[in-house]
């Protein structure tokens, strides 16, 4: 194994530390706690892979949208993770809900989400999806193509009320990655200001008594860090308004700016600055909205995964190390059915070696998973000690958003379970998913 020698000691250095939660220690090498939990005793007491969500830092991520955002309305995207204590942390904080099928919807609602503070997305929401949203009354749906104009209408009745909004294109290219940009003419979502389908469905939907438009919506991407796709977007955004306002005297009242803010993976990776994020979004629509003669309508944001993702630590147990074709293969117990963002957006990660002291000297090693495909690579460039051996355990930190959510049935592996770690005390929230839960979903022959 070729060796890294540099002066490193085995606990992590507080760069090294900015990626996790913050109730982060190291006590000692190897002996990282979050929630004031150890890892090590959550890996023994749950087994391996588990998902660990630190309550403190959702709760605090929350805060930190409310103070920045204090006049703005901000829906956690639940499709970044949603179980039933994920609803209740984000209702206790003041935040709505955004969901995408019927499934989110139901779990939201069990856990007792207030339906009207819940918005239902999508760009193919099926008849289901659209009756159980009638049925629990969420707040908003979000028009994503003209025939749900009809649709939707039809489905509320005409003795029936909904509030909607429209998904508008900016024609904005923003985000991590092509197959995360949504802002942009060539993609699946939403309805385009250039070619006239956005204005052509805002006066369909102006027909429809039924229907109250209370607003635009567009989400440029995900995983944007730079402040200047937003202002562009309140520029567009404003500018389509004021045409409304022209055309059909219409002022409405809000608009949503979607979600997409940043965050960092790996230690010195830049993330997305909430405060100069908010104040400049509000300087930029004030200013736009003076510019069109408009009253400034009520912001709504909608971030999922800069609230779950940093909340978020993976633990693994490796299962072998292997030395072959100049590399050094570290295999674990999990893998892209639990994660597939590496495979599908080519994400890095920082993953560190915990439960134990290892070598001061770290090796770079490639952290791969235990399923049947050479893509499987949890992180292609990782630095552990170069005494990683089976047995070991290693922690991924940033994998509280789009992990679990995107997990997969591959190979029968079974989902990991959640434990939630608060204040000392560790507690499962989703239990692992077992072979006769695999089994009793088998039901022909
Ligand atoms: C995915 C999504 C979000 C959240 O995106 P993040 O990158 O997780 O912040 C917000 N709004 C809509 C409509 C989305 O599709």
């Amino acid at each position: 194994m070729t060796t890294i020698h540099e002066p490193v000691t085995t606990t992590a250095t507080p760069e090294e530390l900015a990626v996790w939660p913050s109730s982060t220690t190291e006590p000692h090498p190897g002996g990282a706690t979050v929630g004031g939990v150890s890892l090590a005793e959550v890996a023994g007491r749950y087994g391996t892979p588990v998902y660990v969500l630190d309550e403190g830092e959702v709760r605090r991520r929350c805060r930190a949208y409310r103070d920045a955002f204090p006049e703005a309305e901000v829906h956690y995207a639940a499709k970044a993770f949603l179980c039933r204590a994920m609803a209740h942390w984000v209702r206790d904080e003041g935040l709505g809900l955004d969901v995408c099928s019927a499934g989110e919807l139901e779990l939201a609602v069990a856990a007792g989400f207030p339906a009207d503070r819940i918005v239902l997305h999508g760009n193919a929401k099926t008849p289901h999806d659209l009756k159980r949203a009638l049925w629990y009354g969420v707040g908003r749906i979000v028009i994503d193509s003209p025939s749900e104009i009809a649709r939707i209408a039809a489905a509320v009745g005409p003795d029936g009320h909904q509030k909607v909004m429209v998904r508008v294109v900016p024609g904005i290219s923003a985000g991590g990655h092509d197959k995360i940009r949504t802002g942009t003419e060539d993609q699946k979502f939403g309805l385009s200001i250039s070619d006239g389908y956005a204005q052509r469905a805002i006066a369909r939907i102006l027909d429809q008594p039924q229907l109250e438009l209370t607003g635009l919506h567009c989400h440029l991407g995900s995983q944007i860090t730079d402040v200047k796709p937003y202002l562009a977007a309140v520029r567009r955004m404003v500018g389509l308004m004021a045409r409304l306002k022209e055309q059909h005297g219409l002022a409405l009242p809000e608009l949503d700016l979607g979600g997409g803010h940043g965050i960092a993976y790996r230690p010195g990776e830049p993330a997305m600055d909430l405060t100069r994020l908010a104040r400049k979004v509000r300087a930029e629509l004030t200013e736009a909205c003076a510019a069109a003669g408009l009253t400034v309508p009520r912001l709504v944001i909608e971030p999922g995964r800069a609230v779950a993702g940093p909340a978020g630590v993976a633990l693994y147990r490796v299962v072998s190390v292997k030395h072959t074709g100049g590399r050094t293969f570290v295999a674990v117990d999990g893998g892209m059915s639990d994660n597939p963002r590496p495979a599908l957006y080519g994400v890095r990660y920082a993953p560190r070696l915990v439960g134990r002291r290892g070598s001061v000297d770290l090796a770079p090693v490639t952290v791969v998973g235990r399923h049947c495909e050479a893509g499987d690579v949890l992180a292609a460039d990782a630095r552990l000690p170069d005494d990683v051996r089976a047995g070991d355990l290693i922690a991924l930190p940033v994998a509280g958003a789009y992990h679990l959510s995107m997990a997969s049935g591959y190979n029968a592996v079974g989902r990991p379970p959640v434990v939630a770690v608060h204040a000392g005390r560790a507690r499962l929230l989703v239990r692992r998913e077992s072979l006769e839960d695999i089994h009793s979903r088998d039901v022909g022959l």
